[in-house]
């Protein structure tokens, strides 16, 4: 199996290059915001839940997150490979999932990091809200929230994966076709078991 995770602050691309690197490797795409988004609009329990946090910016618990996920594996076993968006957020949610991987005999090849400023970051978010119809990013208060989550709880994700020597950084700013041309680099120098 080959699984990667694409990680970055809101706004920085992530659901754009996924889009890129599934259809061209092959991966299961498990994005986090888009499991959350789709138990919201279906009303669960668990979408309402999450929806109170999300709406101010927040991170939803752990435990509802990693719970999601570990369905998500399981509910994939012919997958070849993972490429986990928005996940993980937290240094517990990392752990959570190499336990996880582990289980299934097989781990994290590498991070790749996209590195945005804050300013476009801002800038990125605010013209997606326009359209999106997300209610997060059209609430300048709302985005400012979610990036100083970012730096409190998400940044130290990437120092666990830098451990292990598992992190690219990507520049991702440019043409999306210029980041994905970088992101494709990174995985193909260490991915043998990408065909
Ligand atoms: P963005 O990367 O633009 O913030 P996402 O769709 O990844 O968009 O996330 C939207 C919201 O969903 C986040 O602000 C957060 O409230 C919630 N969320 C998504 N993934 C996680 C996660 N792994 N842990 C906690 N909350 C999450």
């Amino acid at each position: 199996m080959f699984n990667l995770i694409l990680f970055g602050p809101p706004g920085s691309g992530k659901g754009t290059q996924s889009e890129k690197l599934i259809a061209k490797y092959g991966l299961k795409h498990l994005s986090t915001g888009d499991l959350l988004r789709s138990e919201i609009a279906n009303q669960t329990p668990l979408g309402l839940e999450a929806k109170s946090f999300m709406d101010k910016g927040q991170l939803v618990p752990d435990e509802v997150v990693i719970g999601m996920i570990s369905s998500a594996l399981d509910n994939n076993p012919e997958a070849k490979g993972f490429l986990f968006d928005g996940f993980p957020r937290t240094s517990a949610q990392a752990q959570a999932l190499d336990n996880l991987l582990d289980l299934k005999k097989t781990g994290i090849a590498v991070m790749l990091a996209l590195e945005v400023t804050e300013e476009e970051l801002v800038k990125r978010l605010l013209k997606r809200g326009e359209t999106s119809g997300r209610s997060d990013d059209n609430n300048e208060t709302v985005i400012k929230a979610r990036i100083t989550e970012y730096h409190n709880k998400t940044a130290p994700v990437a120092d666990y994966y830098k451990n292990f020597e598992k992190v690219a950084l990507v520049k991702g700013e440019g043409s999306i076709d210029d980041i994905f041309g970088r992101l494709c680099e990174e995985i193909n120098a260490r991915a043998i078991a990408v065909n």
